[in-house]
């Protein structure tokens, strides 16, 4: 199960009392994580929903810790924002996506889209777009093929400044998606100020629209008003075929979860990629 920020602190370092040195240590931690190459990434599969062809990747964040083992994003990625290691972390993302991405379209592999994830305080950087430009070049990544995946709830802490960014990054040639939509507060209304490409359904909405009624009424109304907006729609959890079903007849573009394929490391993830040139 997932722990909070405020858990996971008691977790680490049960003998301190106070957050603060725990904090600092935890952070402490992250930091040497990322130079000393602790931090990984795994990939999963975009698939399109109508002719079940890999579309795309996202790029998500593992940190095999020394003692402690594997510890998912979702215990370590809060913390990481709350000591500001959040921009080292997603730096170190960014550019290893890219460069990954880079190696597989120098293999030969039909060049797919990779999506990273970025926090609410990065995207919220004025010189954000002018970074992942810099990384872009650097790894001389074709910035078609990269796409930036800003949650909801960020893009409405600040949206102007949001929007600005996201207008520098098109202009770039960068994809951009909503992730997480539906969680935050915004309304569909707000769609039509985005300047995205791709709205992720969160997996919350997805799981109930078998036995939820109001979830697959939910889920219908996004996916038509996304179409009105131009804009494709990645369904996210997908675990049963029959979601799929249930996808596919209501016209959804790309789905990712289970059913297809856990985030996977890049080794599995490339073979995913020679799999497809056979086709
Ligand atoms: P997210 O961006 O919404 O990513 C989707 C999460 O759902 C991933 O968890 C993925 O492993 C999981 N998932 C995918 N398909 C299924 C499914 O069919 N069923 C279920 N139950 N789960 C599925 P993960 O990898 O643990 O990441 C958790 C969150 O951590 C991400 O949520 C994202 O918000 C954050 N995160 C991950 N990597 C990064 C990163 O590099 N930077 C930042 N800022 N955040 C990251
Ligand atoms: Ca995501
Ligand atoms: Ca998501
Ligand atoms: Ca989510």
């Amino acid at each position: 199960s997932k722990m909070n920020g405020r858990q996971l602190l008691s977790f680490y370092k049960p003998e301190m009392n106070r957050d603060y040195n725990q904090l600092l240590s935890l952070e402490g931690d992250l930091r040497e994580a990322i130079s000393k190459n602790q931090l990984s990434l795994y990939y999963q599969p975009k698939v399109d929903v109508r002719t079940g062809y890999i579309s795309g990747m996202e790029a998500l964040v593992r940190w095999k810790h020394p003692e402690k083992g594997m510890i998912s994003p979702g215990e370590f990625i809060p913390i990481a924002e709350e000591t500001g290691v959040i921009t080292q972390l997603d730096d170190w993302v960014l550019r290893e996506a890219c460069k990954q991405s880079q190696v597989w379209i120098d293999r030969g592999y039909a060049p797919e889209r990779i999506a990273v994830n970025v926090s609410a305080r990065e995207i919220q950087r004025r010189d954000y777009a002018e970074k992942v430009r810099n990384i872009l070049s650097e790894t001389l990544l074709d910035p078609r093929y990269l796409e930036i995946e800003v949650t909801e709830d960020s893009v409405m802490q600040n949206t102007e400044q949001c929007i600005r960014t996201m207008q520098d990054l098109r202009a770039l040639g960068v994809s951009l998606s909503i992730d997480d939509f539906g969680t935050g507060y915004s309304s569909l209304s707000y769609l039509r100020e985005f300047p995205i490409h791709y709205l992720k359904i969160d997996q919350a909405f997805i799981k109930g629209v078998l036995t939820e009624p109001s979830d697959a009424e939910i889920v219908k109304a996004m996916i038509q008003l996304a179409d009105a907006f131009q804009i494709e729609v990645v369904a996210e959890g997908v675990e049963r075929e029959e979601v799929l079903g249930f996808l596919r007849e209501n016209e959804c573009s790309y789905y990712q979860g289970y059913h297809f394929s856990k985030p996977v490391p890049a080794e599995e993830m490339e073979s995913y990629l020679s799999k497809k040139e056979k086709y």
